[in-house]
């Protein structure tokens, strides 16, 4: 079985070839597939009966993924879908709508994807983390993430404007299949977003950062750094010990080098962990002079008994940072009570 939504457009232009067909069929597929929303090839009805028969015959199908539940936060402005996919685990993937009235610039729809079901990366503040790695997605499922919230989004005169990879999983560890849902979903006879509307967000491993930096796409990063020296990091992020501090910001400038895109630097504050003002100043020197955005994020609950610092202390770290001249802002969190925030997906917890 092979689902459509798996297929780069110029391999759609081959199979249509491939199976007799002239070239033009291949855009009577593309066009329902990103703008329609098909459910099963049957629907596709620009397509020949006889067509739609034999793709149907050779293995080919749509629907990776089922909506299986939908939970919408108080304020309307997130929405978390549980998907059920046909390797018969289920995925989360949260909408978050930014309204301008409430924190200024354009509306916003951005798609927060997961890469893997669970994470190997462990984590200890994190509820992906510390479920285990279960499997990678395939392409196919990343993309159908998507599909279901453009659908979604279609039906009230609107669009998907962003796309951010900080769902559950290391997308770096499933570099392959992510980077072909990425062409898929950027690419003008796809889904046609913009590169420049998509983030990454990696754990910091330092050869997918450098591959992706060779990729020549415009698409941006972000790198969970969390603490400014390797002890530290090593007891938040247990698996960081074979890429140092110095490797991750080495390689953030090798990215900013390659695509001229300026790198984030999430860091999940943690009260009595990593969110002193020593702390804060050895983070400032770190990142001091190499042109990069800090982004912090007061942790969020989860299943650890870690705790969000209070609103004073917040503010102290990110006007050391700013003070040193380091671009800082602290994150906007939406859906925590839905548990849709950052870190808080899993998949055996419904809303
Ligand atoms: N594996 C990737 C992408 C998914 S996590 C990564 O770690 O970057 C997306 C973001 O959520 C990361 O910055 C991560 O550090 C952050 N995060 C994880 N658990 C969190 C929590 N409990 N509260 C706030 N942010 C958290
Ligand atoms: Fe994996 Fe990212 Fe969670 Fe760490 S924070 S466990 S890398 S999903």
């Amino acid at each position: 079985m092979t689902d459509l939504y798996r297929l780069l457009p110029e391999e759609m232009e081959q199979l249509v070839i491939d199976m007799g067909y002239p070239r033009y069929r291949a855009d009577q597929i593309l066009l329902p597939l990103y703008y329609k929303f098909p459910k099963d090839i049957s629907e596709i009805k620009q397509l020949p009966k006889q067509m739609r028969e034999e793709l149907i015959a050779a293995g080919y199908t749509i629907g990776s993924a089922k909506e299986i539940h939908q939970v919408v936060s108080e304020d309307g402005d997130t929405t978390k879908l549980l998907l059920k996919l046909t390797n018969d685990s289920s995925v989360e993937a949260v909408l978050m709508q930014y309204d301008p009235s409430k924190i200024g610039g354009h509306p916003r729809s951005t798609i927060c994807v997961s890469t893997q079901i669970g994470c190997a990366m462990g984590c200890v503040f994190c509820a992906t983390g510390q479920m285990g790695f279960e499997t990678n997605l395939k392409a196919e499922h990343i993309v159908s993430q998507v599909i279901h919230f453009a659908e979604l989004l279609q039906k009230r005169g609107e669009h998907v404007t962003n796309l951010v990879f900080m769902g559950m999983g290391e997308p770096m560890a499933n570099y392959d299949e992510m980077i072909r849902a990425v062409r898929i979903l950027t690419h003008d006879r796809g889904f046609g977003l913009g590169q420049r509307h998509i983030t990454i967000s990696t754990i910091g491993i330092r050869s997918g950062i450098e591959k992706l930096a060779d990729e020549n796409l415009q698409i941006g990063l972000a790198i969970s750094l969390h603490a400014p020296n390797n002890e530290l990091r090593k007891k938040l992020v247990p698996t960081a010990i074979p890429n140092s501090v110095e490797d991750i910001i080495e390689s953030g400038r090798y990215y900013f080098k390659k695509t001229g895109r300026r790198v984030t630097f999430e860091y999940a504050l943690m009260a009595g962990i990593n969110d002193s003002p020593e702390i804060a100043q050895e983070l400032a020197r770190l990142l001091k002079g190499n042109g990069s955005h800090v982004n912090l994020i007061p942790i969020n609950p989860t299943a650890g008994d870690f705790k969000r610092p209070t609103e004073k202390n917040i503010r102290e770290f990110e006007q050391i940072l700013s003070n040193a001249g380091v671009n800082c802002t602290v994150r906007v969190e939406k859906g925590t009570e839905i548990s849709a925030a950052c870190g808080q997906l899993r998949t055996d917890i419904i809303g």
